[in-house]
């Protein structure tokens, strides 16, 4: 399948050729853009691109609901909360970048003392003090909790972070096969292989994994030890210690990098994008009308487009974008999105539910290790913004959400609260079904037209939309101006090592 996606790849290169000598030659031709999508995907390809194509592209964004996608906050009682994207890691170096760039201030989001609960109780949790902490859990894990601090910093973040070099360099991948093949070999092994299977070769125990890893994968993604090793290894990186967010909301960031852009933003939902002209000088037709379905003004509008770039997910068989007269078959994942609830409640824990007498007693963050018990994780929330006038202590009930696979029943709701002030409840269709069958798409859907969310079949997160949308900025510039070195080119220097690739 990976070799078809090439072949398709091929053909779109050959052909895109003639175009690029094209406007080579001329010298001054500037291309006119149309990007699907604001999250932080999108808004990240835009201000990538304007920076390579300079300030008379026409870059348009179109969004159908609200910048920054996935990334939104919900304000419960004057305070603002993670709703979606909640946690970076310190090694996230373009979202680390972009919060300096725009002035924005770091918060702490680690989720402090935590418990892992099964259908039988709570397993282990926690401590304030870290050496209470680590004996507990030395206890209970042995070494593999100092083991996989090591595994996660020096076999897979070392060689993750190896992107970002060659991205300064210019350099822009085809495939994500490509792209995960120079940071590491293995990486692309691991999208074949479970996390259960590829941590068992590590020599971790069964326990540590059916319990700690297991509920940190039901946590981060709403599934289990059998996703792929790739995007497993992603969530216990979400799982080390210095997770931060953005102090006012994540969302900022992709509000801001599209301000900086320049782009135009469409309030529009992209119903088609029509290949108008193939061959040399590709254009294309994307049409859009107004998101608002009540709205009276249900006339399509269309604009003409040199590059597209799609960035959000197009799950298989249920996406509202038509692709029109194209002459082959474009290759799209095939992709389910997972279903995950975000329920926030404003009032009081069970306690005794979770086995206390307490509700002081009770750790921040419950991490759930077996599939009997109906929902994934319940968190203490703290707000990443609040109306100074307002202090906290000001406010008895706390803020709770409860990450689940379905919706909740009253009485499943009762169970884990004693009393609320306040429900919410948003229904994600937050992040692909992973599994080992998943081939690795390519970023070229067609001349000329990208596919940020490839990236995502590897791992969905905030730092892989942003390295997604780079990569979709720079081989859109590569394509255009022919610059056919810098597409899945690596120097000897920046390839992996022979030790690497045994
Ligand atoms: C509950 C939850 C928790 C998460 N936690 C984390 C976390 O802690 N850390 C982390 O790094 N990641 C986390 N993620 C994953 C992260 O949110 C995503 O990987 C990332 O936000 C994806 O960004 P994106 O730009 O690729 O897509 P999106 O943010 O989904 O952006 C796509 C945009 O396209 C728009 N759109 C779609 N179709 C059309 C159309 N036809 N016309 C116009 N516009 C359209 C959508 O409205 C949307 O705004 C979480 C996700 C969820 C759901």
């Amino acid at each position: 399948m990976a070799s078809m996606w090439k072949s398709v790849t091929y053909v779109v290169l050959i052909t895109g050729l003639f175009s690029l000598t094209e406007s080579q030659e001329d010298g001054e031709e500037i291309p006119r853009i149309g990007i699907i999508g604001a999250g932080v995907g999108g808004t990240t390809t835009a201000y990538y691109l304007r920076q390579l194509f300079g300030k008379e592209a026409v870059i348009d964004i179109f969004e159908q609901d609200r910048v920054g996608g996935r990334a939104r906050s919900i304000n419960i009682d004057d305070f603002e909360y993670e709703a979606g994207a909640a946690v970076l890691h310190p090694l996230n170096e373009y979202m680390v970048n972009f919060t300096n760039m725009f002035g924005l201030e770091r918060i702490d989001a680690s989720e402090g003392r935590i418990g892992f609960f099964g259908s039988d109780g709570m397993k282990v949790e926690t401590s304030t003090w870290t050496a209470v902490t680590m004996a507990k859990l030395l206890w209970r894990y042995g070494y593999d909790i100092v083991k996989i601090q090591n595994w996660v910093q020096d076999s897979l973040l070392k060689n993750f972070t190896r992107i970002y070099k060659l991205q300064n360099e210019g350099i822009a991948f085809t495939t994500v096969e490509d792209m995960l093949q120079v940071m590491d070999p293995e990486f692309v092994r691991y999208t074949h292989t479970t996390i259960m299977d590829v941590m068992k070769e590590q020599g971790f125990s069964d326990i540590f994994i059916k319990e700690m890893v297991h509920a940190i994968m039901r946590n981060n993604y709403g599934q289990s030890v059998a996703i792929p090793a790739f995007v497993g290894a992603v969530s216990m990186a979400g799982a080390q210690p210095g997770l931060w967010a953005v102090k006012g909301g994540n969302k900022q960031v992709p509000e801001k990098l599209l301000k900086k852009s320049k782009a135009n933003l469409i309030n529009g939902k992209v119903t088609q994008i029509l290949l108008q002209k193939d061959g040399e000088g590709v254009t294309y037709e994307v049409s859009y009308k107004n998101p608002d379905p009540e709205s009276k003004d249900q006339e399509e509008n269309a604009r003409e487009y040199d590059i597209v770039v799609i960035a959000t997910p197009l799950p298989t068989g249920q996406t509202n974008i038509k692709f029109e007269d194209f002459t082959q078959h474009l290759p799209l994942p095939d992709l389910k999105l997972h279903e995950t609830i975000a329920l926030f409640v404003q009032g009081y824990l069970n306690a005794s539910y979770f086995g206390y007498e307490n509700l002081k007693d009770m750790p921040n963050g419950i991490f759930t290790v077996d599939e009997d018990v109906f929902f994934n994780s319940v968190g203490k929330q703290r707000p990443v913004s609040f109306k100074e006038h307002l202090k906290k202590k000001d406010v008895e009930e706390e803020v709770y959400k409860v990450f689940l696979n379905r919706v909740p029943t009253e009485q499943e709701v009762r169970l884990l609260f004693s009393g609320r002030k306040d429900l919410r409840l948003i229904n994600w269709k937050a992040y692909p079904q992973y599994s080992t069958n998943m081939e690795l798409p390519p970023f070229v859907l067609y001349d000329r037209l990208y596919n940020v969310n490839a990236v995502e079949i590897a791992a969905s997160a905030l730092e892989m939309s942003a390295i997604g949308g780079r990569n979709v900025a720079l081989l859109a510039y590569n394509h255009w101006y022919g610059h056919l070195d810098k597409i899945d080119e690596v120097s000897e220097s920046d390839a992996p090592s022979v030790k690497q690739e045994l």
